[in-house]
């Protein structure tokens, strides 16, 4: 039995959103639970889909001790200020200070976190605890698939682990490896690691693991995880960042230093070999909606439009209406949007109450160029609190706290309101408000891929729209300045 500390510190940084992260993002809870600290945090994160979930009750049926220390996360936004960077280092490294001897160190990191003054922030909080550990106590970190892996990640932590899938079903999953990871080499010889970057970006909506070319890739990653080696990554990373590590990567680690480094090398070949499968595939907002009139949605079986670019989940605000506006021009039946980030929305729809009808300017208001409010007379059709349980297989277990919510219709289009913002991943955040997602024959969705693992099974058809938003889907038309020499911000095409 040995004692571990175990702490978390999610952030994924889209560089190029204004919008910062401070310190009162990582303390409110949103799918998560807002930062919590000590026993109260093995309780907060209990039997949800989240890594340090997974880490606990793994790590507990290998009979070790925990001793909790802080864990906190925020929705993907601009970089994480200074002072909550600081704040949040000073906690957890305060309580593994306060955790007495420990045999072994675990971090829930997401690895593409930025803050003002620091690029790397995951591999500094990994530098920050490795050295006050020192050398001889293992530090074993989780990362996020859309990590942008770092040299001083690799070297500082004994070992990673990174999540296999993309939406992340597996979170919980890459949690407990961490924790075998972990109970491997509190006791082993010691672990040597291999970190290839590769030179190319891939865009967000090229990265699902349900399709090619990752679904064989990540089948090719799980079958080289075999002794020695202790866990072989792949991440195609997250591409908004503009920051030097920015970039797909591949990282194995083991106690055999050449087998290492071969099978690193070998996966970042068979990476390398299907760049020209990563080519992006988007609908401008009128071609999407003339495919729509073309061919209709069966019963029951929704064509689905992704409006990646407002992806809260990638950095967007949620807000951005242009989607919506074309649908509401198209006249088209049975459309359900969301979910529209917007307080003052859905407080004046909880102050007129259901069944009632006013004229509403919604979204529009956090600065896209060009978007501005969709202006209608609404009719609500249902309000909810905020707080339900997430069903699908990505948000499983987790307990939104999405303040005051509103089912709206407005011009004939039926919006999905909330007070804080959050990606539409989830048929619970739809059905909380009575609405029953199968029955649409349109989902507008502010998701760029996660959507896909709980609204994927009902699509007839899924198109990823151009509608604008902060998240620009092409990485190849954001303005970079600090990646690697070499760099395509595009994948070649064959
Ligand atoms: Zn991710």
């Amino acid at each position: 039995m040995a004692r571990i500390a175990i702490g978390g510190f999610q952030h994924e940084t889209n560089t190029f959103s204004s919008t910062p992260a401070s310190l009162a993002d990582f303390e409110a809870p949103d799918a998560w639970p807002g930062l919590t600290r000590g026993g109260a945090m093995l309780e907060a994160v209990a039997d949800i889909n989240l890594p340090v979930a997974g880490f606990v009750q793994e790590a507990r049926s290998l009979q070790h001790e925990l001793v909790p220390m802080t864990w906190c996360s925020a929705q993907p936004s601009g970089r994480v200020t200074r002072d909550a960077y600081e704040h949040i280092s000073g906690l957890l490294l305060d309580d593994l200070q306060h955790a007495g001897k420990v045999d072994g160190v675990y971090l829930d990191l997401h690895g593409a976190m930025v803050a003002e003054h620091c690029d790397d922030a995951d591999g500094e909080i990994l530098r920050r605890v490795r050295a006050m550990v020192g050398p001889g106590v293992p530090v074993v970190a989780s990362l996020d698939f859309h990590a942008n892996l770092s040299h001083q990640m690799a070297r500082q932590a004994t070992a990673l682990v990174t999540y296999r899938t993309y939406p992340h079903v597996d979170m919980a999953d890459c949690g407990a490896r961490a924790a075998r990871v972990m109970h491997e080499v509190l006791h082993g010889p010691s672990v040597t690691q291999h970190l290839e970057q590769l030179d190319f970006l891939v865009p967000l909506t090229s990265q699902s693991t349900l399709v090619e070319p990752l679904q064989s890739l990540m089948s090719e990653v799980e079958s080289a995880e075999r002794p020695p080696l202790l866990s072989a990554c792949l991440t195609p990373g997250f591409p908004a960042a503009d920051v030097a590590d920015c970039g797909p990567a591949v990282y194995a680690c083991g106690t055999d230093a050449a087998v290492v480094a071969d099978a690193a090398r070998r996966l970042a070949d068979a990476l390398r070999r299907r760049e020209g499968e990563f080519a992006l595939e988007l609908y401008p907002v009128e071609q999407a909606i003339a495919q729509l009139r073309r061919t209709p949605a069966p019963r029951g079986r929704p064509v689905i439009l992704a409006d990646t670019q407002d992806n809260p989940g990638a950095g967007g605000n949620a807000d951005t209406m242009s989607l919506v506006k074309a649908l509401v021009a198209s006249r088209l039946p049975r459309v359900l949007a969301g979910v529209i980030c917007d307080p003052d929305a859905a407080a004046r729809a909880h102050a007129a109450g259901e069944g009632a009808l006013f004229d509403l300017r919604l979204g529009g208001r956090t600065g896209t160029a060009g978007e501005t409010p969709l202006e209608a007379r609404c009719t609500v059709l249902a309000l909810g609190d905020g707080r339900f349980t997430g069903t699908g297989p990505f948000y499983r277990g987790a307990r939104f706290e999405l303040g005051p919510m509103a089912l709206l219709e407005l011009g004939g289009v039926r919006v999905a309101v909330a007070s804080r913002k959050q990606q539409a991943a989830d048929q619970a955040m739809f059905r909380h408000l009575r609405a029953e997602p199968a029955d649409y024959a349109v989902l507008a969705l502010k998701s760029s891929v996660h959507f896909r693992a709980d609204f994927g099974p009902l699509a007839s058809r899924i198109l990823v729209v151009e509608a604008p938003g902060p998240n620009v889907a092409d990485p190849g038309r954001l303005p970079f300045r600090k990646l690697r020499p070499g760099m395509r911000t595009s994948p070649r095409r064959r």
